[in-house]
């Protein structure tokens, strides 16, 4: 099925405090001889209201307070976040009135439109784009430590450690849980990976029993077999028991943050100073025979260019317009990303496999470029130059800047 929500859509929106996007009102519905009425939710304002970055932004945690009509049936609030439904987040929110509620930000929302759902199934228009700013990182445990709290009796005692607070989806190295048993012998060990968004265990390991002090890891990419996670926060949560079933933990009640990490599905691609110039560079803007089919982020020639998202090279070429340039198909999505004018061809080859934040090569101006730049697209599937379509990658680039 197409998705509708193309980000080309949405205008850039620097205040959470936004106008909204055209609401369907409520409908009545010819059924037979009678007439049934269908509320559908709309909403007139959105604004942060407990937990948030600053006055006028959101950040993973906060309280968002929505105003609007016929809100008496809504009881979900889906984050669109941008392109796709990859990065789409529905929590569940308690019946209000009709004209407000209040809705959670989860940890692993991104900035993009929010839209209403009530039990009955209507659905609001999507908002244009609420600033969601990455929530607070988790507290780091990058080396191993013991679990605090007292223990259980006759379990062994456990140290765990977590190599980073962020993690992006298929980046290599990932991220990796390491822990050492001492004192009682485990007889079962488990360690489930668990989204904090919703509380699920994603993935779980059965690591093999070790002897005591001997320190063991279990690395982790971002992926769940050919798919990526969705984006947001995670724990490892080890389990060790004993014959006797004698448990030990590593996260004790009110300890939630321990061994937990922040998912990406991209990094930044200029990975130095860097801005996104002005009207000229947009996605749209007037060219010599056609429209600018990405946009451009100005840095110092020669700043090291990394690939936003992993995924297999399609082209590697040089064209007398774009420079020497490189397209990669992002791996688990639909989109290909395209960086053109590198100073130099990049050492990768058509075929090869990039991993997420690999240096691909650095910001140049070869090809007709004006002054150095990454001129950069992104393109719905099912691909670059065949058969998708560019779409503004301004909105994806500038949420990525703020996280890496
Ligand atoms: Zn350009």
């Amino acid at each position: 099925m197409r998705d509708t929500r193309l980000p080309a859509k949405r205008g850039a929106c620097a205040l959470i405090l936004c106008g909204l996007a055209a609401a369907p009102a409520a409908s009545g519905q010819s059924s037979g001889g009678g007439s049934v009425y269908v509320a559908t939710p709309k909403v007139s304002k959105v604004t942060c209201l407990r937990k948030c970055a600053s006055r006028d932004r959101a950040r993973g945690g906060s309280v968002l307070k929505v105003l609007g009509t016929e809100l008496g049936g809504v009881n979900a609030v889906t984050y669109l976040g941008s392109y796709g439904s990859g990065d789409d987040t529905t929590v569940k929110v308690r019946a209000g009135g009709e004209r407000r509620l209040n809705a959670r930000v989860p940890i692993g929302a991104v900035t993009g439109p929010i839209a209403l759902a009530t039990s009955s199934g209507a659905r609001s228009a999507p908002t244009k784009p609420v600033l969601i700013l990455p929530p607070l990182p988790p507290e780091p445990n990058p080396e191993l430590s013991p679990v605090p709290g007292p223990g259980v009796t006759g379990a062994p005692r456990l140290e765990t450690g977590t190599s980073r607070t962020k993690a992006f989806v298929g980046a290599r190295p990932g991220v990796t849980f390491s822990f050492r048993l001492s004192g009682a012998s485990a007889a079962a060990l488990k360690l489930e990976l668990v989204s904090a968004t919703d509380g699920v265990a994603v993935k779980t390991w059965t690591p093999q029993q070790v002897a005591p002090h001997q320190v063991q890891s279990i690395s982790w990419d971002g992926r769940l077999g050919r798919m990526a996670a969705k984006p947001g926060r995670y724990s490892f949560r080890l389990t060790a028991a004993t014959a006797d079933g004698a448990e030990a933990r590593n996260s004790q009640a009110g300890d939630v943050g321990r061994d937990s990490f922040d998912l990406y599905d991209n990094i930044f691609p200029v990975r130095g100073p860097h801005d996104f110039g002005g009207e000229g560079a947009k996605f749209g803007s007037g060219r010599a025979g056609h429209s600018h089919q990405g946009h451009d982020v100005f840095a110092r020639c020669g700043t090291r260019m990394v690939a936003a998202r992993g995924g297999r090279v399609k082209f590697k070429q040089y064209h007398a317009a774009a420079g020497h340039y490189i397209v990669i198909d992002g791996d688990g999505t639909d989109v290909d990303y395209a960086y053109m004018h590198l100073d130099q061809p990049s050492p990768f080859d058509e075929g090869d496999r990039v991993y997420s934040g690999q240096t691909i090569g650095a910001v140049g101006d070869s090809g007709n470029a004006d002054g150095c730049h990454l001129h950069f697209e992104l393109w719905s599937a099912p691909g670059w130059y065949d058969g998708g379509k560019p779409f503004d990658p301004l909105p994806s680039l500038t949420a990525w800047d703020s996280w890496s």
